[in-house]
């Protein structure tokens, strides 16, 4: 019979919130052990690689706590912007001021993982879990018996669906990757048929940019194949190969706490409404479930803080955005209606939804 591995805290997924989780626990005394799926962490790349400068992030999460959690290396920046450029669906441009940068999002989740085995927890790539049956985690390479047991493994996540903890019912289909050539160092959003419910985008870095769209399936009338055929004809590109995974969008998951278990990053639906962005929330609630797991086992904490703590430090803006989100949903069914809407909310309002604040005030 094969031995059952024991653990203080088990973190399934090796991204951002996985990282930040097994860091701070490590760092908070705990035995971690954290598995990853994939064999090599953060390959391939599936996002657009757009991180706001951590000025923008104290402006979108005024509550949060952001400690050194981004304190990144100067070599994980591509490139720095300082606008987003937003096109409607007749290609009507608005500007809106924003600090920003692209990142290499396998070296940035690879930095990560190193920051958490820096800090003492363990790192097994290849290794996928299965199910959650008794308290047992079964995985590819063996069972796991741990006192905490962290879902980090993104939207479709397992341990989520294993524990019962409701799932994101909203998840859109997104995609990227890599275009050669000279881009002008402005991130470009283009919104309409071209993504419906979404958006498409081409986001310079150094030497190209990373290009991709998302859309709602709700009002799709084809899959991302064609809406990726679609947008090369509108905007010829030198690309590579695309690749993709769901963003949840229906914004945080009820309950991300259940027994000795807890979901964070995209496994608990903890993404701007508004954008997909969750790179920043991601690491946010990853360091208050790695603090609160370790507190948990030196008998100072409930898991149940977890769940207080990140609502307070990000729930706020989420649900605002959220809020947003609906509010376009209304646009979304018709070209006309989303024209007008983007040309009343202009650039100052729509600098707004992006940060997660109410475009009505
Ligand atoms: C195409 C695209 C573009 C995006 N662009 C941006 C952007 O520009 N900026 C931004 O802020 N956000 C962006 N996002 C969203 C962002 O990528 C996520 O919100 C963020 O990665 C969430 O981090 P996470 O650690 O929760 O999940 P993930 O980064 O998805 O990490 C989960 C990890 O768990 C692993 N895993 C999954 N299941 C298992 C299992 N059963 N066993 C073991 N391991 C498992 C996966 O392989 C993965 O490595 C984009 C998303 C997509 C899809």
């Amino acid at each position: 019979m094969a031995s059952l591995e024991e653990v203080d805290v088990l973190v399934v997924g090796a991204g951002p919130a996985g990282s930040l989780t097994a860091e701070y626990a490590a760092m908070g005394g705990a035995d971690v052990l954290m598995i990853e799926k994939r064999p090599v962490i953060g390959v391939p790349v599936r996002c657009g690689e757009f991180m706001p400068q951590v000025d923008e992030i104290r402006r979108i999460f005024p509550q949060a706590d952001l400690g050194t959690v981004f304190d990144l290396p100067s070599q994980l920046r591509s490139l720095e912007t300082e606008a987003i450029r937003i096109y409607s669906p007749k290609l009507r441009s608005f500007d809106v001021a924003f600090h920003g940068y692209t990142t290499f999002r396998d070296g940035f989740d690879q930095f990560l993982a190193g920051r958490a085995t820096r800090a003492g927890a363990r790192v097994r790539t290849g290794v996928q879990c299965s199910s959650i049956s008794q308290g047992v985690v079964k995985t590819s390479m063996g069972e796991i018996r741990a006192k905490v047991v962290v879902g980090a493994d993104g939207p479709l996540s397992v341990v989520a669906k294993s524990l019962g903890l409701e799932r994101s019912w909203d998840l859109c289909p997104t995609a990227s990757t890599f275009a050669k050539g000279d881009f002008e160092p402005v991130p470009e959003m283009y919104f309409g048929n071209v993504a419906p419910g979404g958006y498409a985008w081409v986001i310079p870095k150094k030497e190209g940019a990373n290009v991709g769209l998302g859309y709602s399936k709700r009002y799709a009338r084809g899959n991302l194949d064609f809406y990726w055929r679609e947008f090369l004809k509108f905007r010829p590109l030198d690309v590579g190969k695309l690749h993709g995974k769901p963003v949840p969008m229906s914004g945080p998951i009820p309950s991300t706490v259940k027994g000795n278990a807890l979901v964070v990053g995209d496994a608990a639906g903890q993404v701007m409404a508004v954008n997909g962005g969750g790179i920043p929330i991601a690491m946010i609630c990853g360091r208050i479930a790695g603090e609160v797991a370790s507190a948990h086992l030196r008998g100072k904490a409930d898991l149940m803080e977890y769940e207080r703590r990140w609502r307070q430090q990000v729930g706020g803006p989420l649900k605002t955005a959220l809020g947003t989100k609906r509010l376009a949903m209304l646009m979304f069914g018709s070209q006309w209606r989303l024209e007008q809407a983007m040309r009343f909310l202009g650039p100052k309002r729509m600098g707004k939804a992006i940060r997660c604040q109410s475009v009505l005030l």
